[in-house]
């Protein structure tokens, strides 16, 4: 068709998945969700550069919320919130992929939600036990337009 955008992206998005592109777990920068948003984590947080901020319970798999950097407008690092005080607040959904999900299909899904992040995640079903699910990274739209600016 004419729209430039959908004939580049009938190039290698196809044939790509979100796996080849995503940014791995132990890679990203997040906050456990008994975190104190106190002078030092509010530093760290702003030194990460990123905008979205993954929020776990426990270990870092276990994504439970997403903090934006927006929701920090209000914060004191005087008052040590409690970051769940905010997460609960704002309570920002939280988008999943699957790892073979191929590259034009999540630019759709992109172009569509709300949401330039998704979580993604794998069946695991290597092993004895039930299959489960596994967190491998994150993905967002710049990582599906980096493909697109490198496949030209
Ligand atoms: P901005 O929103 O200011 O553009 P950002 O880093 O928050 O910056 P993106 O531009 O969408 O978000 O992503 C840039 C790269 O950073 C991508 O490779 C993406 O996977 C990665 N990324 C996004 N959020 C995080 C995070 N919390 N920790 C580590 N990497 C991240
Ligand atoms: P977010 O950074 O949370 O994704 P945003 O609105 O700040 O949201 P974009 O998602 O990049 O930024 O832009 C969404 C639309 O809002 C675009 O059409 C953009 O031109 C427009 N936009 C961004 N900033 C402003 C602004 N300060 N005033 C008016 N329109 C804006």
């Amino acid at each position: 068709g004419g729209d430039p955008y959908s004939d580049l992206s009938k190039g290698v998005l196809r044939f790509r998945t979100v796996e080849d592109v995503l940014t791995p777990l132990e890679d990203c920068f997040m906050l456990d969700a008994s975190a104190v948003l106190d002078f030092g984590v509010l530093a760290s947080i702003m030194q990460s550069g990123h905008t979205r901020i993954p929020v776990y319970e426990e270990e870092r798999s276990n994504i439970v919320d997403m903090l934006y950097l927006k929701d920090l407008a209000f914060v004191d690092p005087e008052d040590c919130t409690p970051l769940s005080t905010i997460t609960r607040f704002y309570n920002h959904p939280l988008h999943f992929v699957f790892n073979d999900t191929k590259l034009d299909a999540v630019l759709e899904e992109f172009k569509r939600g709300k949401s330039h992040l998704a979580i993604v995640q794998k069946v695991n079903n290597e092993g004895e036990g039930d299959p489960f699910y596994e967190v491998l990274g994150l993905v967002t739209l710049e990582d599906v337009i980096e493909e697109i600016i490198r496949s030209e």
